[in-house]
């Protein structure tokens, strides 16, 4: 039987463990925190619960192929919700714009907002349909190992077509001709912590899950995903072991042999998969020497995506006017992004907030679990240095309040999560929420391998590596892995 080691237990290295485990191998999956999931965290002040990390979760079917194909009925351990009106984007000037799996609700706001977008919004759908139907058979089932992977003809036939030439902005101006519906649809690229002004227009096909596939919440909370990719592993024989932090990647020959805990203890291993985002982890696992190509050099080149300043706020009520999924636009969405990817904290930022009470009290019986989130630039010494988190907090409750969402008066609890405190938490390298960024066609296309070509039997699932971040994403990532190990993929 092959003995797998896991390191890390966020969604990928928990996909990865399922998969694995329900084909017959042995799997041992260390996680360094309490909690398992990762960024997908569970927070409770007093009464109210939060999911921390992923709120707008897509794509459902991914999640439950992994159960699907370890022979169990999905159902069985979480719920869908479907959400159909799912957004409300606020412009800074106060109008709203509400976005919806429901085509007629989109097309009647369109109609007045936008007789532009109106005309061509079927034409959108379409488009976007096809960005994801090339990239869902093209790209998200194949594993990266080598330089040879990236030489097949329908590879290179499907790359030439997901506009990877183009920017998600300029796509998106000819479907758009409103300010404020650009900066609605531009905010995809936050979906991969980018900029729309940089990002290959491939990134569209997130409108087609949005406005399309639809936005699921999981009754109960999103944390029910890792929850149940937990159970699932350990149902068919994983061990998962938390508060236990792997020290070092044991290598022999230019072969992971095993891993050595922060313990001391050393466990033998086939084959090693890291989850941990590898930019944060690999220096601390393996020694540089030994890394030819994923060097600290190399790491210390790469492009991280955006971070996130957030307040997870507990009111005594539930507020009225918000539904479950929010988002307040910045006046100027070009300077936003210019600020981030320059390191700067921008100072009109654009607020997402998730209240997710809205479509289940049960997790927050007494009042709204508002997760409000800012984009943040990752972790740099210039923006931290003189960085004062309680007076940014309050700077996004006064812009919030000129919203007329009046936060200050009804709190009960609250907490606050810097990008440093990702960093810490989660091993996120400089605080980035899903890896490294995609405002260039190599760091979307060209990300680090799923095998890594230091170490033969190592491999990497997660945001980090291909096909990217976001959570199906990194499910799908720890699924090709698992397949790849267990030689089924294709
Ligand atoms: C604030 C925030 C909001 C987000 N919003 C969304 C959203 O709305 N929708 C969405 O789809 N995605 C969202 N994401 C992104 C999503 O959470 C991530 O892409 C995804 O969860 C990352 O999963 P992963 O498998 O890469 O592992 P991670 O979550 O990065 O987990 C890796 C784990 O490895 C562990 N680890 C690292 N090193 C070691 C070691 N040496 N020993 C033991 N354990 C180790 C870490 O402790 C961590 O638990 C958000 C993320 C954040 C932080």
């Amino acid at each position: 039987m092959k003995k797998i080691v896991i390191i890390g237990g966020g969604l990928g290295g928990l996909a990865a463990a399922a998969v694995l485990a329900s084909s017959g191998c042995s799997v041992s999956l260390y996680e360094r925190n309490k909690h398992l999931g990762g960024k997908l965290k569970p927070e409770k002040l007093g009464s109210h619960t939060f999911d921390f990390g992923p709120n707008t979760i897509t794509m459902p079917h991914v999640f439950d192929s992994v159960f699907q194909e370890a022979g169990e009925d999905p159902r069985s351990y979480y719920e869908w919700v479907k959400l159909d009106d799912h957004t409300a984007n606020w412009s800074a000037d106060g109008r709203r714009f509400l976005m919806s799996t429901e085509k007629e609700t989109v097309l009647e706001q369109l109609k007045v907002i936008d007789p532009y977008a109106y005309r061509h919004y079927e034409n959108y759908l379409g488009e976007v349909g096809k960005l994801y139907q090339l990239s869902e058979q093209a790209f998200f089932h194949r594993t990266f190992s080598s330089w040879k992977d990236y030489l097949s003809p329908s590879l290179f036939s499907a790359f030439t077509k997901v506009k990877p030439l183009e920017t998600m902005d300029h796509f998106h101006r000819r479907f758009f001709k409103d300010p404020f519906l650009l900066q609605v649809f531009n905010r995809y690229a936050t979906y991969i912590g980018s900029s729309p002004y940089t990002s290959p227009a491939t990134f569209s096909m997130i409108g087609f899950l949005e406005m399309v596939q639809g936005v699921y919440y999981v009754k109960g909370g999103t944390v029910k995903l890792a929850q149940s990719l937990a159970k699932l592993a350990v149902k068919h024989g994983a061990e998962i072991h938390t508060e236990a932090e792997v020290a070092e990647i044991i290598t022999t020959n230019r072969r992971a042999a095993g891993v050595r805990l922060r313990s001391g203890e050393r466990i033998e291993a086939d084959d090693v998969i890291l989850n941990g985002d590898l930019l944060h982890a690999l220096p601390k696992l393996v020694r540089n020497e030994e890394r030819r190509v994923m060097t600290d050099k190399r790491i210390g080149r790469t492009s991280p995506s955006i971070s996130a300043f957030v307040i997870m706020a507990g009111l005594d009520h539930h507020h009225d006017s918000l539904i479950h999924h929010q988002a307040y636009f910045s006046g100027n969405y070009k300077r936003e992004f210019s600020d981030l990817f320059q390191g700067r904290w921008p100072d009109d930022p654009t607020i997402y907030i998730s209240n997710s009470s809205f479509t289940d009290k049960s997790v927050s019986p007494e009042g709204s679990n508002l997760f409000i989130l800012v984009n943040a630039p990752p972790i740099s010494e210039k923006n931290t240095a003189s960085f004062d988190a309680d007076r940014y907090k309050e700077s996004i409750y006064d812009k919030l309040e000129k919203q007329g969402v009046l936060i200050r008066p009804f709190l009960k609890e609250e907490k606050i999560v810097t990008p440093e405190d990702i960093q810490e938490q989660f091993g996120a390298y400089r605080g980035a929420l899903y890896g490294i960024a995609s405002n260039t066609k190599k760091d979307t296309f060209l990300r680090p391998f799923n095998r890594s070509q230091d170490i033969e039997n190592l491999y990497f699932a997660g945001g980090t590596t291909h096909p990217g971040g976001g959570s199906p994403m990194v499910v799908i990532s720890g699924k090709n892995v698992a397949k790849t190990i267990l030689g089924k993929n294709r």
